[in-house]
């Protein structure tokens, strides 16, 4: 991409030209151990997803009732992009847009998202989009620890589908559940996990929706998104 157009997304992303600088500084990513433990349980609803094609666990997910949320949905919302993506973007759950149409990240976070791709090179087409939980809760209150955990062997299929070179996780929900810690994002920014025993990184970087509420915040994440594209351009 060139530099003009890849100026005029940073300031679409409301990035300055005086944040860029501090660039450099946030792309030392220390190596981690994962804070992880094992495996996901592949079984949902009785039976085992780990061997689903993408149509059936799609269906799956459509027709999914293990828990409450399936009650107030207008439809679940499974995930978007290049099924053969190496960037895996991964938020925390379907709000009203999203439940309207289908589609994950549509309302002005997704706005926000599309631009902060745009600002390392990446069209929205290109990477796969999905969230921890695929359900909206009532009223955007945050998914509960057992909805996540009901909803968690889909998404976890959906990653051995994709394999995915690195994992975007935007805001805590999503950082939390992958890493399986307690921990704040901004302490688990400007570090690398790895996606359980893989070999995939996970970047953690704040959410577009608290960059909306917080846009003091958009330097810290193009400090990531530079380190991320950094680290994905060395794997
Ligand atoms: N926020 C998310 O985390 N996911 C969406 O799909 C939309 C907003």
């Amino acid at each position: 991409m060139d530099e003009q157009r890849r100026l005029h997304y940073l300031d679409a992303m409301g990035i300055q030209l005086w944040a860029r600088r501090g660039a450099a500084e946030g792309s030392r990513h220390t190596v981690m151990s994962p804070v992880v433990d094992s495996g996901q349980v592949a079984e949902v609803n009785g039976g085992d997803i780990s061997g689903l094609d993408w149509e059936t666990l799609r269906q799956r997910v459509l027709s999914c009732t293990l828990c409450d949320l399936h009650k107030q949905r207008t439809q679940a919302v499974f995930g978007v992009g290049d099924r053969e993506a190496q960037w895996l973007i991964i938020g925390e759950a379907p709000g009203a847009d999203e439940d309207r149409q289908g589609e994950p990240f549509v309302g002005r976070a997704g706005k926000l998202l599309n631009n902060m791709l745009l600002a390392i090179g990446l069209r929205r087409e290109e990477v796969y989009i999905a969230n921890i939980v695929k359900c909206r809760p009532p009223n955007n209150r945050e998914p509960a620890p057992q909805e996540a955990q009901s909803c968690a062997p889909y998404l976890a299929r959906q990653i051995a589908l994709i394999k995915p070179k690195l994992i975007l996780a935007l805001g805590r929900v999503a950082a939390q559940n992958l890493l399986k810690t307690d921990r704040a994002v901004g302490s688990l920014r400007g570090k690398r996990f790895y996606y359980e025993q893989s070999a995939i990184p996970i970047i953690v970087t704040y959410h577009p929706a608290y960059l909306l509420r917080s846009p003091q915040e958009k330097r810290k994440v193009w400090q990531d998104l530079q380190a991320a594209r950094e680290l994905f351009s060395s794997l």
